[in-house]
């Protein structure tokens, strides 16, 4: 399993041939006589709600630098996606929740970056259950708490999934 097209086989490193299985083409090893499956990556993300207002993260890195988003990013591969949603919040924010104070609000598939899919599990939490003032640190260039009027303007760049995921927040924890 990998989650870009895979050239070579990740457990014998032979190089892959295309081949068409269950109606998709496939990379395949022929030594190892088996499929290399390509699959989305699981990211998670939390999106504090103060009131009316969502804190976001400006992106210091790619994809999408410059970029305002939901903190948020990857799970270890042990890590359940609510304790993966808060180690994130806190690295990017230097805020900190528990994670059994998380609302699951959804999940989506994100447009591929360089071929990389990422499927998202998105939650939401007052800031009232947070602990900690927000300041930028890993990632991140700059956060801030926005109104969704405020992000509707052409005045900040956002992830794509973003203004979704700050609606669906808002609904809720109304
Ligand atoms: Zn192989």
């Amino acid at each position: 399993m990998t989650v870009r097209p895979a050239d070579y086989c990740p457990d014998c490193g032979t190089e892959t041939t295309a081949r068409e299985i269950e109606g998709r083409e496939r990379r395949y090893c022929e030594s190892c006589a088996r499929p290399v499956f390509q699959n989305p990556a699981p990211g998670t993300d939390v999106t504090v709600v103060d009131d009316d207002r969502v804190l976001l993260v400006e992106r210091a890195a790619p994809p999408g630098t410059g970029e305002w988003t939901v903190p948020g990013g990857h799970m270890e591969a042990d890590e359940h996606p609510r304790t993966a949603a808060v180690r994130e919040l806190r690295e990017e924010t230097g805020v900190s929740a528990d994670p059994d104070d998380l609302t699951l609000i959804g999940t989506d598939l994100l447009d591929p970056f360089r071929g990389k899919y990422v499927v998202n599990v998105g939650f939401a939490v007052p800031a009232t259950d947070t602990a900690g003032k927000p300041t930028a640190e890993s990632d991140a260039s700059d956060v801030s708490f926005f109104t969704p009027d405020e992000l509707d303007g052409d005045e900040y760049e956002l992830r794509p999934h973003v203004r979704d995921r700050v609606d669906a927040a808002l609904d809720a924890l109304d």
